[in-house]
């Protein structure tokens, strides 16, 4: 059992009162005991000596009779038994006994307090009286009798008498000790209570900054050991605030640097239960919020468990990485590092979103491959025909001239496909120059229409202008002019002879649009969606017969995008396709 510290003070204060109590009741009672006897001895001795100075002073004392009442008169009032006693031991007197039991009473000549009396001059003796049956002191003293002999002169006194003394001094101490002792129960309540106030609020103080957050500052006005102690854990205590804090701003600062992470950060403990869990993970994993405080089980599906190695019983105790696509609305490539931690069992797990990164990466192999496709033609046709040149097909007229106008067709589709791709790469670089302003629309859609007008003849296609008049657009003019002469350059290309193509405005959802139909053979639906990506050809036989390099709706798209516009295809019914380019209409 452990007692607080005011319970000790008032346990020890009681011991050392009852010590206190106990010591004074052993001493008193045995120094009371004799104190007492020795009065009792010199006042026996007092009357027995008065009896003597009777006794010797007046003759009459001889006769029988007389001893004895002498005895009665000295013993009458005082409570003591004085007895006469002569040399041969009779007793002569008594203040007990009356003259006729004197008679029957024994010899005395034995009583030790006699002997003693006779032997020293005083006699004192302490035991059971024959005659009265009970303990009794006695003092004894020779007298001279006036024959020349000597006689005894006695007196006692029950000890009974000394003893039911002894028991009320012994109960009036009792008595004050249990006083005493309720008195130091309440002084020292007091008292401890008093003395352990201080200790009481340090201790008090102590705890609170065991627990708080914020450690509170200890008031002592005191110039003890406890003013030591207070000041040291003062000190304690501000070097707590201040770790604290500076763990907190640490805390804030890498809880920011977590949050702010495009990676995504989980750390889990050794039961597998999430500790912390980042913005990026809660938006990659489509989560409300962070479920930190859960099992990792119920967060992240068994077989993302199993490439995180969390399924096996013990995980890698080195760090690792493995990617694997991430089930969701939309299946993501994700990357992910796992580290165990040392200090803790528990691992953090860092994932990284790579499906953009692995889209491009697939983006730029298949531009490679398809550059290095559109490039091998032309250049095997130059190197082919230039040797049969030179292995004499120059002096055939009419052969090298096939050879050479091959060879003439196919350089400016090379300088086609290059031109092109400059644009793109120009255009992906951002360094496309852009000028919006203000333009009106019509004549800008003449001019393009001119320019391919020739080439609509040659298969008697029938062009037609359907334009808002006065129609003006935001627009950069140059841009405007490439995307219009790209839509009516594919529709002349890939429409049979005598088909028709529309070049019109119209206003679809409130938002304008500048269109170019015709009704040529369309685009199968599997196709649309794809048409503007670099290299797509929904024929490249025909394409590139064409002199198409399936890279300019690619370019169209860079283009209207650069100008904050967008482009679409539609199919239309019977037969056919309609491309279309968003335009900023400007009221004037
Ligand atoms: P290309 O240089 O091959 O014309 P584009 O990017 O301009 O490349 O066009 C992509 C593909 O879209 C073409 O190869 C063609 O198959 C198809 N296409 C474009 N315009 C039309 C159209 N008006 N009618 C039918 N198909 C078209």
């Amino acid at each position: 059992m452990t007692l607080d510290l005011r319970s000790k003070y008032v346990l020890s204060f009681l011991l050392l009162v009852l010590i206190a109590i106990v010591t004074a009741n052993v001493y008193l009672e045995y120094s009371l005991g004799e104190w007492l006897e020795t009065q009792l001895v010199t006042e026996l001795r007092r009357h027995a000596t008065i009896g003597r100075l009777l006794v010797e002073s007046d003759g009459s004392l001889t006769s029988n009779r007389n001893p004895d009442r002498l005895a009665d008169l000295l013993g009458h009032d005082q409570g003591v038994r004085v007895t006469f006693i002569a040399e041969d031991g009779r007793v002569l007197g008594d203040s007990q006994r009356d003259a006729v039991a004197l008679l029957s009473m024994d010899n005395h000549k034995l009583r030790p307090e006699v002997v003693e009396a006779l032997r020293d001059g005083v006699g004192i003796s302490r035991r059971e009286s024959a005659t009265m049956a009970q303990g009794m002191l006695y003092v004894a003293v020779p007298f001279q009798q006036p024959d020349g002999g000597q006689g005894i002169v006695r007196a006692a006194v029950p000890l009974e008498g000394v003893q039911a003394l002894t028991s009320r001094l012994r109960m009036a101490i009792v008595v004050a000790g249990l006083i005493a002792i309720m008195t130091a129960i309440s002084l020292s309540g007091l008292f401890a209570h008093w003395t352990t106030h201080s200790q009481r609020h340090v201790i008090a103080c102590a705890q609170t900054m065991a627990h708080s957050t914020r450690a509170p500052r200890i008031e002592i006005h005191a110039n003890d050991a406890l003013a030591g102690l207070a000041s040291s854990l003062n000190l304690l205590a501000e070097e707590k605030n201040e770790t604290l804090a500076l763990l907190s701003e640490r805390q804030s600062q890498m809880l920011a640097v977590l949050q702010s992470m495009h990676e995504g950060v989980i750390a889990l403990d050794g039961e597998q239960v999430i500790t912390l869990m980042n913005r990026s993970v809660t938006e990659l994993l489509s989560l409300p919020h962070a479920p930190v405080g859960e099992a990792v089980r119920h967060i992240l599906p068994e077989q993302i468990r199993k490439e995180l190695a969390l399924e096996q019983p013990y995980l890698p105790a080195q760090p690792f990485s493995t990617e694997f696509d991430l089930p969701g609305p939309m299946v993501r490539r994700v990357t992910a590092v796992v580290t165990p931690l040392h200090e803790h069992p528990g691992h953090v797990i860092v994932l990284r979103d790579v499906t953009e990164k692995r889209r491009l990466d697939a983006m730029r192999r298949d531009f490679v491959a398809n550059v290095s496709h559109e490039l091998r033609t032309p250049v095997s046709v130059l190197q082919a025909n230039a040797q049969t040149l030179l292995e004499g097909a120059l002096e055939d007229n009419k052969y090298s001239r096939i050879l050479v106008s091959a060879m003439e067709r196919n350089a400016s589709r090379l300088a086609k496909l290059i031109a092109d791709l400059l644009d793109l790469s120009r255009l992906e670089a951002d360094q496309f120059a852009i000028e919006l302003q203000s333009l009106e629309l019509l004549p800008i859609v003449h001019e393009v229409v001119d320019l391919v007008r020739l080439a609509a003849q040659d298969k008697e296609i029938k062009l037609q202008i359907m334009v808002e008049p006065e129609m003006t657009i935001r627009a950069d003019a140059e841009v405007l002019r490439r995307i219009l002469i790209n839509f009516l350059d594919n529709a002349v290309k890939y429409v049979p002879n005598r088909a028709k193509i529309w070049v019109r405005t119209r206003e679809r959802q409130g938002q304008w649009r500048l269109e170019v139909l015709d009704d040529g053979p369309g685009i199968a639906p599997q196709h649309r969606d794809r048409v503007f990506e670099r290299f797509y050809r929904v024929d490249s036989g025909r394409s590139r017969k064409m002199g198409g390099t399936g890279l300019g709706l690619s370019i169209v798209k860079h283009l209207a995008e650069k100008m904050g516009e967008t482009v679409g295809m539609e199919a239309i019914v019977p037969q056919g396709s309609l491309f279309w380019l968003s335009v900023s209409r400007v009221v004037v």
